[in-house]
């Protein structure tokens, strides 16, 4: 017989005694009906003959027919006397969802920043003159900015593809990424053509403006 879910989560819900013809789970209780259990909740009482193991703490999970249920605390039921025990469901998909979500909106919050500085560097760039035309100051305003930027934006691409590959709206930034990187390769590697591959003291020494 098919049970309506109401009725079936009740029959599921409902709480029965201990007793000869029902052990209580975790002691064994058979004397009495001081324990109570169905299938989400064991109440065990601690009595004088009957309890369940002291050495358990909340948080312990014990295996009872090869289930895994938790301890949840030892003074539960009506007289404060029993132990509380749930069944272990672990982290369920749902749960590691809603635990993941938080963490993955500051990891893109984190990575909107960069993405931001990364296109300023890249803009701040693209307004360097061609480098033959460059002066002194020009040199020491620029081609830090294409060094660093570019160093940048390869360290940010792998991350920007992670997110894209959870979330599609990052496509488009990845996109637009990748777009820029190539953009701003082009620009370095020339930059090292023209003036010589800089080591990165030459670059240091190029952003405080020393000669
Ligand atoms: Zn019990």
């Amino acid at each position: 017989m098919i049970q309506p879910f109401h009725s079936a989560a009740k029959a599921a819900g409902r709480l029965r005694p201990s007793g000869p013809r029902n052990l209580c789970p975790v002691c064994g209780r058979n004397a009495d009906g001081d324990c109570r259990f169905s299938e989400n909740l064991i109440l065990c009482h601690q009595g004088t003959r009957f309890g369940p193991p002291q050495h358990l703490r909340p948080g312990d999970v014990i295996d009872i027919n090869g289930v895994r249920w938790a301890l949840i605390r030892s003074d539960s039921g009506f007289d404060g006397a029993a132990h509380e025990f749930r069944p272990d469901r672990g982290i369920t998909s749902k749960q590691e969802t809603n635990v993941a979500a938080p963490q993955r909106r500051v990891r893109q919050l984190a990575t909107s920043r960069r993405l931001r500085q990364f296109n300023l560097g890249f803009r701040e760039a693209l307004r360097c003159p061609a480098f033959e035309l460059l002066s002194a100051d020009e040199a020491d305003r620029y081609l830090p900015a294409i060094f660093n930027t570019a160093d940048q934006g390869l360290k940010l691409e792998p991350v920007v593809a992670s997110l894209a590959s959870h979330d599609p709206s990052w496509k488009r930034h990845l996109k637009a990424l990748r777009h820029r990187l190539k953009a701003i390769g082009y620009q370095r590697d020339n930059a090292r053509w023209v003036f010589g591959i800089p080591t990165p003291e030459d670059i240091a020494a190029l952003g405080r403006g020393d000669e």
